[in-house]
């Protein structure tokens, strides 16, 4: 299971992106609307990403 990139989509402009692997709490910028993105999580390979300007804390952590 070697996994050369991962994908996600930008949670502003749902731009598909495939970036290097990277872990929860790295950052990374959308080509297409420059939002700065969180990775939250990944799995299997698809990450979950949220953008870091607006600060939500909806999920008490
Ligand atoms: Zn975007």
């Amino acid at each position: 299971m070697t996994t050369a990139t991962l994908s996600g989509a930008c949670p502003e402009c749902e731009t598909d992106l495939t970036v290097p692997p990277v872990g929860p709490g790295e950052t990374l910028s959308c080509p297409e609307c420059l939002l700065t993105l969180r990775v939250e999580a990944v799995a299997d390979g698809v990450l979950t990403l949220e953008a870091v300007e607006v600060q939500l804390r909806d999920w008490g952590q």
